[in-house]
């Protein structure tokens, strides 16, 4: 059996606080902080999940219904930057190296902070994400 000593473990209880989400931080601010820890499947949007909004039960269900089956999908394709909350540049581009603090939502909800919106149904936006196939 490993042993650790109690400096180790503190040092790795460090690290893991930087995985966990802050009480109140949105699952949409979580997820893109965390896409730059990699993406493998739902994990960081189930970890949000369990930690803060245990009841969302639908969540595998729902995100994959809207285009999200993995984490980067689901900020492609579920939540998307509420243009207005974020810096502009001088060129009127979005800034997106500057991320806004996470607006902060309630515990127990899967539904991000006024910095993203929602897709809530596949009908929604009207095909805004669907890529432009053809120049027609
Ligand atoms: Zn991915
Ligand atoms: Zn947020």
């Amino acid at each position: 059996m490993d042993q650790y000593t109690v400096s180790e473990l503190e040092d790795a209880l460090k690290v893991v606080k930087l995985l966990l989400p802050p009480r109140y931080e949105c699952l949409a601010c979580y997820v893109n902080r965390m896409l730059e820890h990699g993406c493998s499947g739902l994990k960081w949007c189930t970890t949000y999940r369990d930690l803060r909004a245990p009841r969302a039960t639908s969540l595998e269900r729902k995100f994959p219904e809207l285009g999200g089956y993995c984490d980067c999908e689901v900020m492609a394709n579920v939540f998307r930057i509420n243009d207005e909350l974020w810096t502009r540049g001088e060129d009127g581009e979005l800034d997106e190296s500057y991320v806004p603090p996470c607006h902060k939502v309630r515990l127990g909800t899967i539904r991000p902070c006024e910095l993203w919106l929602m897709r809530s149904g596949v009908q929604w936006g009207g095909g805004v994400f669907r890529p432009v196939k053809d120049a027609s």
